[in-house]
């Protein structure tokens, strides 16, 4: 038997006592996938990895599964239809300051500069920021976690978070971290997965999006407005997807 073996099966017996979204406290066990427990909440729908992972535990996942390679490959498409998702709403944002939270290589940054926005980007993945600024200079950018941003990095009016929320150890944290650096009234647009969407199989581990521990959480829109108003963002609408994608605009009050 090895070390590590006591401690999982301990981990693996945790049972969750409280949604992190809705504070229900009834749970269906909704499977395990990669060796991972995942449960949802019949309150609100919202489905978790349980435990969370240890963060080393998480960051060796993705130092082993590097997908900027392949972002990149594709960067020039992906430029092209940031732009198309900032034209869209950039009519709702009430000034200048644009910024991508987890903007990985900079592709929705660089969009944002295109269309005149001072467009600025974080990212806790050093290497994806290198690139970011190699390729895409004129944006500003900044590696590493969302608390540790320059204090001049204040007063946004359009904000992205796409395909971040999911990934999250502590998505309130970094909301309340977020938060702070935008203007009120300031824009956000965010995508994740849609737990609650047709799409999604009976089985919920079938589904295509359950791969902890990349993607940790999973809302459902009624956990997403309960998250986001009670970080202070009022839900301006959620906007059909045919995929299984969760995309909202909301403002902050
Ligand atoms: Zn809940």
């Amino acid at each position: 038997m090895t070390q590590t073996e006591p401690a999982k099966t301990a981990r693996d017996a945790a049972e969750p006592s409280t949604c992190i979204i809705c504070r229900g406290t009834n749970f269906r066990f909704a499977g395990t996938s990669h060796g991972y427990r995942i449960f949802h909440c019949e309150g609100c729908g919202f489905h978790f990895v349980h435990p969370t992972p240890p963060l080393d535990e998480i960051a060796a996942i993705y130092e082993k599964y590097s997908s900027n390679t392949l972002y990149s490959a594709k960067a020039d498409r992906k430029v092209q239809r940031a732009m198309k998702q900032i034209k869209r709403y950039r009519r709702l944002a009430k000034g200048p300051r644009f910024i991508d939270f987890g903007c990985n290589i900079g592709t929705a940054v660089e969009a944002a500069h295109r269309l005149g926005f001072e467009a600025y980007g974080v990212d806790i993945d050093e290497e994806s920021v290198g690139i970011a600024r190699k390729q895409y200079p004129s944006g500003r950018y900044h590696a590493g976690p969302v608390e540790s941003l320059p204090e001049d990095w204040k007063d946004f009016d359009f904000a992205f978070m796409i395909e971040v929320i999911e990934h999250l150890p502590d998505p309130h944290a970094y909301f309340e971290a977020m938060r702070g650096r935008l203007k009120p009234g300031a824009l956000l647009y965010l995508t994740t997965p849609d737990a609650g969407h047709w799409r999604v199989p009976r089985d919920f581990t079938a589904w295509k999006e359950v791969f902890p521990p990349q993607h940790l959480h999973y809302f459902t829109r009624k956990a997403m407005r309960r998250f986001l108003t009670d970080h202070g963002f009022e839900v301006i609408r959620f906007i059909w997807s045919p995929k299984s994608r969760l995309k909202v605009l909301a403002r902050k009050l």
